[in-house]
């Protein structure tokens, strides 16, 4: 494979460099896009196709003990969607087996993301103390750059630190714990709700109810987080699983959590599943995404719902007490020692059910009623509204106007009265828009200035994708997928599999900090001090904001 490739004569989509739909030529050369190439370069001939840099998925669950714990729980899926070694070409690495379903091995997730024509990938939830687990499967999922955001919103030390005022310290033991799993961002789940159900209060249901254990309420570990996150110059903000994940009313802790932190930079994730109305079920989507429009600080993914198996994979533990007993469906509940928890349990989204019907209806109302798509992203919170694999046909109901109506007679409607999707809705993307979601928009919310767009120096993440009238199936089968300059996908076959880059960053701290973290760990880990860092993590770490 040379390390020069010159794409020829595709139609190019790369908005965060102003270029909506032009006939031109992408080199590339040594893994980065360049400006030219000499004559005589290989070429790859993309007349006709569309061209846009690799998707970026701001927030997947994918490489953790807990997609591994669900796994664990679905033999089901393994027997039903074994998935082959592929067809890989001569010296490139070994081709593995795996199965698929909605919790794919690791390999498997590797080869399907870059199938679809993303090849970068952040785990959104990790147990700290978990993430020599995550490191590991990173390393066995190819063809994706790929890092995970540490679950903090309910870390018995910072939960400490907040309670006694020391929020310098807080942010210094933030940091610490970012360098020392090398992780990539901050990740709030349900702040302060994990702590309340593994401590037998069972949930908070306000910013302001405290935990009964540490006197710490949620807000004040949103703006201590929030803050931590800003003043360390990570390249992404917070990211925010807020508080009563899909109960109903929730639109009202949901707006509260925004409006705590205004004027901050802050990412709050999954937002359908944060936005209903109460207190009888309804859509809440219309004052949130108002909200977010009016807030050019705030970003959001949607956590799209698509009717199918799902799995749900959260640190939010009583959420998932509260759907296994709803559902009658299995169940894992675990309680990950001063750090979080953890709750799995699948689900089926269907059609005819009113409650999944409203869930598709909000996730689509937020990305149709959005005024800026590079604050409002694409994401189904895999595989919590359904797997990865959907994103093709959810990328159709947001560019097809008809598919979508047409799929709007098919669902349950009794809940969906007065819903601005039932009013009707003309929007319809385009496909600059659609890059923006999908890959520019994600890379530019994540700090990644190589990633997410075609200029020159940025990382050779390029997929081609040829014209199809049917949407779904042109962005489910790209013609060629190139990752950090490789020919991954060759003629819509996996071809190569090369290892994918791991992205981490590594703030400073005060070291004032460890004699006392050192004490704590002595008292009440059962990992040593001296154990919990992770070493060998490969790449350096990535620049922060002075
Ligand atoms: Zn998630």
């Amino acid at each position: 494979m040379s390390a020069r490739l010159r794409i020829v004569g595709g139609t190019v989509h790369d908005p965060a460099n102003g270029i909506d739909g032009e006939v031109r030529d992408i080199c590339i050369e040594d893994g980065r896009i360049t400006a030219g190439l000499p004559d005589g370069a290989p070429t790859l001939d993309a007349r006709g196709m569309i061209v846009m840099a690799g998707g970026v998925d701001i927030h997947s669950h994918l490489a953790s003990s807990s997609c591994n714990h669900a796994r664990r729980l679905l033999p089901e899926e393994h027997s039903a969607d074994p998935t082959p070694a592929p067809a890989l070409l001569d010296g490139a690495a070994p081709p593995r087996s795996g199965t698929g379903g909605t919790v794919p091995t690791t390999f498997t997730n590797g080869y399907r993301y870059a199938g679809l024509g993303y090849t970068t990938v952040f785990d959104a939830a990790v147990a700290p103390v978990m993430a020599r687990h995550t490191h590991a499967e990173l390393e066995d999922t190819p063809c994706v750059d790929g890092g995970f955001f540490a679950l903090m919103g309910n870390d018995e030390y910072l939960l400490r630190q907040v309670a006694a005022g020391e929020r310098e310290r807080a942010r210094d033991y933030a940091a610490w714990l970012l360098g020392s799993t090398g992780a990539y961002a901050i990740k709030i789940v349900n702040p302060g709700g994990v702590e309340a159900w593994k401590s037998g209060q069972r949930n908070l249901n306000g910013l302001d109810e405290a935990l009964a254990t540490h006197g710490v309420t949620p807000r004040a570990i949103l703006e201590t987080l929030t803050d931590a996150a800003n003043q360390l110059g990570l390249p992404h903000p917070v990211h925010i699983h807020c508080n009563n994940l899909g109960l109903r009313g929730n639109v009202a802790v949901t707006l509260a959590s925004m409006q705590a932190l205004a004027g901050r930079r802050a990412h709050f994730t999954h937002v359908q599943f944060h936005s209903y109305g109460g207190p009888g079920w309804s859509s809440g989507a219309v004052p949130i995404i108002e909200y977010v429009n009016a807030h050019a600080e705030l970003s959001i993914d949607v956590g799209q719902v698509m009717f199918g198996p799902a799995t749900t994979i959260t640190a939010d533990g009583p959420v998932e007490y509260l759907l296994h007993k709803s559902s009658g469906r299995k169940w894992v509940n675990i309680d990950i020692e001063l750090e979080t928890g953890c709750g799995i349990v699948p689900l089926l989204y269907k059609d005819k059910a009113a409650v999944s019907a409203l869930q598709w209806a909000i996730g689509l109302e937020l990305f149709l009623l959005s005024r800026d798509p590079w604050r409002v992203v694409l994401s189904t919170d895999h595989p919590n509204g359904g797997s990865f694999l959907s994103y093709p046909a959810l990328i159709q109901l947001l560019m097809d106007r008809n598919v979508r109506e047409e799929k709007l007679k098919q669902v349950n409607p009794k809940l969906l009265a007065g819903s601005a999707l039932a009013d009707g809705l003309t929007r319809e993307y385009t496909l600059n828009e659609i890059a923006i979601i999908t890959r520019a928009g994600p890379a530019r919310l994540l700090g990644l200035g190589q990633k997410g767009h075609l200029g020159a120096g940025a990382d050779a993440d390029v997929t081609v994708y040829a014209k199809d009238a049917d949407i779904a199936q042109m962005f489910a089968t790209p013609r060629y997928v190139i990752k950090g300059g490789t020919l991954v996908v060759e003629e819509g076959q996996l071809r190569r599999a090369p290892a994918g880059r791991r992205l981490h960053v590594r703030p400073g701290y005060d070291d004032a900090l460890l004699p006392d973290l050192r004490r704590y760990f002595d008292a009440y880990s059962t990992v040593s001090f001296e154990n919990y860092p992770v070493s060998g993590i490969p790449d350096d770490p990535l620049p922060l904001s002075p």
